[in-house]
């Protein structure tokens, strides 16, 4: 098998493995995008995704990173929804509003703010609100009542219009653990965001099974379709 033939093949699994998820909740596959992670993945690995169409939500977590990668003259023809899903610094707020269609680690007023004051003329930008789902300290996020605050702190800024939520999942949880975690955000998402343009993103290459039997729209997987595997493995 080719790297593109891998490649594509990720891309088949994970979709059907989406498709299976919504199957078993009762759900309808269109509600669901899958998001590529492309973080850690080769240039030539993204294009090669890019190229066969299948993807189109990308996720990035650095802006660096990200600007010399999607200004770049090779990548910037394709159509992609841009997410930015790291942790987002207030001093590189301009940038990420220039660059990215939507924010999905929000977890502070005062970058909603300078996201807002820094925005293009005329760009709605959309952001989710990250949500803390662990007691470690290391992870963004808020905890859920404090992110729920801010959803309505947010609700007037001109250039950003607040969608849903973004979460990630504690490593080593069991599938009981992540069943229960995931429907705590889902229960609160439905309240906050009835109806609409919404988006819960939630899940990755580890768990985004339960995260969409559990409702996620916006699954963020980067491992599971860049990681170079053996062969027959
Ligand atoms: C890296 C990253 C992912 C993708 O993780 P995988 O386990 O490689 O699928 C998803 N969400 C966020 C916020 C990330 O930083």
């Amino acid at each position: 098998m080719t790297r593109e033939e891998e490649l594509i093949k990720n891309v088949q699994f994970v979709e059907s493995a989406l498709c299976a998820a919504c199957q078993k909740a009762g759900r309808n596959p269109q509600d669901v995008s899958l998001m590529a992670v492309t973080k850690y993945a080769q240039d030539k690995d993204v294009l090669t995704l890019l190229d066969s169409g299948l993807i189109r939500h990308i996720g990035e977590s650095r802006v660096q990173q990200a600007e010399k990668r999607w200004t770049s003259s090779v990548f910037a023809k394709y159509k992609t929804v841009k997410h930015f899903i790291g942790h987002l610094q207030k001093n590189k707020a301009a940038k990420a509003a220039r660059l990215f269609d939507f924010i999905d680690s929000l977890d502070s007023e005062e970058t909603a703010l300078a996201l807002n004051r820094t925005a293009p003329e005329g760009k709605i930008i959309r952001a989710l609100i990250q949500i803390k789902l662990t007691q470690k300290d290391t992870q963004s996020g808020l905890p859920l009542e404090e992110a729920r605050k801010l959803v309505k702190k947010l609700a007037e800024l001109e250039h950003i219009k607040v969608c849903g939520y973004m979460g990630i999942a504690p490593q080593g949880a069991s599938e009981e653990e992540l069943h229960q975690i995931f429907k705590q955000v889902k229960t609160a998402f439905d309240q906050d965001f009835p109806g609409g343009e919404r988006y819960l993103s939630l899940g990755m290459s580890e768990d985004f099974r339960v995260a969409v039997e559990e409702g996620s729209t916006l699954p963020r997987i980067g491992s599971r379709l860049f990681a170079t595997t053996l062969e027959g493995l």
